[in-house]
């Protein structure tokens, strides 16, 4: 299967960072890009064209509808497809992961604030898990 670039590019700077993960992972049904079993964090990255569409290229690949509530991360109504990533979401909440989605062009401006993110939630989860033990 080919993968995107800016995908690889990523997992080369976790690794790069010292952070271990798993590439493509099952976890409750769902192929996850990166995941982090111990701390039970998957992470999502995405073509900007690819499926929804991310928020901001979002307008260029569909066609104009009407204005949705603001509380929308799209600022549209939610499609089948952003319905779908919803209930994917809540399908590794409930098997008890943290969801975390970049897109395309996330990684392509600031790759480093990207990694810096995972990180940073990775810490934060290891810190949880130890307070629980
Ligand atoms: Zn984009």
């Amino acid at each position: 299967m080919r993968r995107p670039m800016f995908l690889e590019e990523l997992k080369e700077e976790l690794r790069k960072d010292g952070l271990e993960f798993a590439e493509d992972e099952v976890v409750a049904g769902m192929r996850v890009h990166i995941a982090f079993p111990k701390e039970r964090l998957a992470v999502f990255v995405s073509l900007c064209s690819e499926g929804c569409g991310c928020p901001e290229h979002y307008e260029a690949l569909q066609p104009a509808e009407e204005a949705a509530p603001s509380e929308n991360p799209w600022g549209k109504a939610p499609t089948a497809c952003q319905a779908r990533l919803e209930r994917e979401t809540h399908r590794l909440e409930d098997a008890k992961w943290k969801v975390m989605r970049f897109w395309e062009h996330d990684v392509d401006r600031d790759i480093d604030a990207v990694v810096d993110e995972i990180r940073l939630a990775l810490e934060d989860l290891q810190y949880q898990a130890s307070g629980q033990a």
